[in-house]
């Protein structure tokens, strides 16, 4: 198949559901990973084509979405700055942090521009030299190179006016944490075929093994989520763990060995607090090195914020796969994308977004 329509054919999908159908002999829940797989789920209605007994539950690959309240605030201290112009992607400004978000900061009169990429950021500090630019850099693997290369670019040409306020988190760790948890109900995972792009499987290896779990790296097109839920059946119905690439036309098994030198050249692993989850060891990212000068939490003296989340919002649950997120009180609600309560109901990639975007005049009747 070379086109996309062909990963949408109604006949195909219908196939691979029956085929699903014929080898499962027990219930099983599988977690999709990222936010987007999540997206094309409900959109096409992947779920309700499954057997009864095959739960799909949503995972926390969404980066609006485990951004904590704390760095929402950060970006609003700086972004408020006279001398900020302050870059980031649209899907960032309608995230609640404490009192507010950058959508009214900008209202209130910060210059807060939406980019569509960092370099676009760099562009705006090279025509601005009196002022400072700072890019917020969300993200997971995917993003991470694009956003080093800026951060190398901006040393290598002496751009000393731009700097990053660095919220990347890193997915095999979160993956871990959810399995660690004592309420888990995980038994497979479908992982983010964009994030293996750039760093390869190796590191989901130990994890399936650990945990005796399948792991199936997989696409975003509907016959790539019903082929990655076959390959995860059929290993959980004949009692293998492994790790298995159904996105084999984007993936190798190493990955973008460029990409990742690039991520190790300019960040360091760090702990990283993940929104309505806490802290989870080695999941995130942050500047490393001589690319530290360009950390916007120690050049505006933000690094020390603390702030509580809504008690309201299950956002916590929903990305950890123990909620759905109609199951919520507040959906549809006092949380809509009008008036969010909760990240994942404002993100592109959110969950909560999802149910309200394909699901909420089936979910209110
Ligand atoms: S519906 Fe709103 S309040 Fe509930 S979990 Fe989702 S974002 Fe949070």
């Amino acid at each position: 198949m070379r086109f996309v329509d062909e990963y949408r054919d109604a006949k195909a999908a219908e196939q691979y559901a029956r085929a699903i159908a014929r080898i499962t002999t027990k219930p099983w829940t599988i977690m999709e990973v990222c936010g987007g797989q999540t997206h094309a789920i409900v959109k096409f209605g992947i779920d309700q084509l499954l057997p009864e007994g095959i739960t799909l539950v949503h995972g926390p690959g969404c980066p609006v979405c485990v951004t904590p309240v704390e760095l929402i605030d950060k970006a609003i201290e700086i972004a408020a700055r006279p001398e900020v112009i302050f870059c980031s992607f649209g899907d960032m400004l309608r995230v609640p942090g404490s009192h507010g978000d950058l959508f009214a900061a900008k209202a209130a009169g910060a210059d807060v521009r939406i980019v569509y990429a960092p370099l676009d950021a760099l562009k705006i500090a090279r025509e601005n030299p009196d002022g400072q630019v700072v890019f917020f850099a969300i993200g997971f693997e995917t993003t991470a190179p694009a956003n080093a290369a800026a951060v190398y670019q901006a040393r290598q040409q002496c751009i000393g006016n731009f700097s990053m306020l660095v919220a990347h988190v890193l997915i095999p760790p979160a993956m871990e944490a959810i399995l660690d948890s004592p309420s888990n109900r995980v038994q497979g995972f479908l992982a983010a075929g964009h994030v293996c792009t750039v760093m390869g499987y190796t590191e989901y290896e130990p994890i399936a093994e650990t945990y005796a779990i399948p792991i199936v790296v997989t696409g975003f097109e509907p016959l790539d989520l019903l082929q990655g839920v076959f390959m995860c059946v059929k290993q959980l119905e004949q009692g293998r763990a492994e790790v298995e690439n159904q996105y084999n036309r984007a993936v190798r098994r190493e990955g973008n060995r460029h990409a990742q030198n690039l991520i190790r050249e300019v960040f360091e692993v760090v702990p990283r607090k993940w929104r309505g989850i806490g802290e989870i060891p080695r999941s995130g990212l942050r500047l490393t090195g001589p690319y530290g000068e360009f950390d916007a939490e120690q050049r505006f003296g933000v690094a020390n914020y603390a702030a509580e989340e809504p008690s309201e919002c299950i956002s916590g649950l929903v990305l950890q796969g123990a909620k759905k997120p109609h199951e919520c009180p507040a959906f549809g609600t006092r949380c809509t994308p009008e008036t969010p309560m909760g990240a994942p109901m404002v993100s592109s990639e959110g969950a909560c977004a999802a149910y309200y975007r394909y699901r909420h005049s089936a979910i209110s009747t």
